[in-house]
């Protein structure tokens, strides 16, 4: 999405450890209508899916998923997340391991809103090593629902996440792939018109 990638060449920063800094626009202070347009790129590319829900993990993933929820005209849930988790019964729960915090947090998810005929589209800002949404993908067997793709707004391409879901056949669509955060510059994989 050259808008996105615009605002990456931009605003974007690298920090060490091969992460990439958007708090302009993504993760602290958020473009609305950036946001905007991701959602309606993403709810375009999983139009005939039947999606039913889209998931995304709390708190960076939540403006992008609401947006494409939006306009696909369905619920969005977020995972919440917690350092431990204890009375477990009425929820859903996952270990994920935080790339840039470096800490294991269980995510959960309600059972009283899934249902056993959803299909979920996940959603998050980022695709690293794919903790995210293997950890929601894992909710969604333990719920017996079925999960239609993962949308990205941002994948790094240069680790393993995204060849991993493709491999075991999950269908990933990215808004922006960056191959290389080497020497603190941003490139980008050729984008597709
Ligand atoms: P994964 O679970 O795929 O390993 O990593 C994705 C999660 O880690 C995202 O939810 C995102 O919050 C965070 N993350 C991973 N890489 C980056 C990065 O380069 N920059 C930022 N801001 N967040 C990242």
């Amino acid at each position: 999405m050259r808008e996105l990638v615009d605002l990456i060449k931009k605003s974007g920063k690298v920090l060490p450890g091969n992460v990439l800094k958007v708090d302009s626009f993504l993760n602290h202070q958020v473009n609305p209508v950036l946001m905007q347009h991701c959602g309606e790129e993403l709810a375009r590319r999983f139009k005939d899916s039947g999606v039913t829900r889209v998931w995304t993990v709390e708190s960076s993933g939540i403006a992008p998923a609401l947006m494409t929820a939006l306009a696909l005209g369905v619920p969005m849930i977020f995972a919440r997340k917690h350092k431990s988790l204890t009375l477990t019964d009425d929820l859903y729960t996952a270990d994920v391991y935080s790339y840039t915090k470096r800490v294991t947090n269980h995510i959960s998810i309600a059972k009283r809103f899934v249902q056993s005929d959803d299909k979920i589209l996940l959603v998050d800002d980022f695709l690293a090593n794919g903790q995210a949404v293997s950890g929601m993908m894992e909710i969604a067997k333990q719920a017996g629902v079925q999960v239609v793709g993962a949308g990205i707004v941002i994948e790094k391409s240069f680790q393993p996440g995204g060849h991993n879901l493709r491999k075991a056949g999950v269908r990933v669509e990215s808004l922006a792939k960056v191959k290389s955060l080497a020497d603190g510059k941003v490139s980008f994989e050729e984008e597709k018109a």
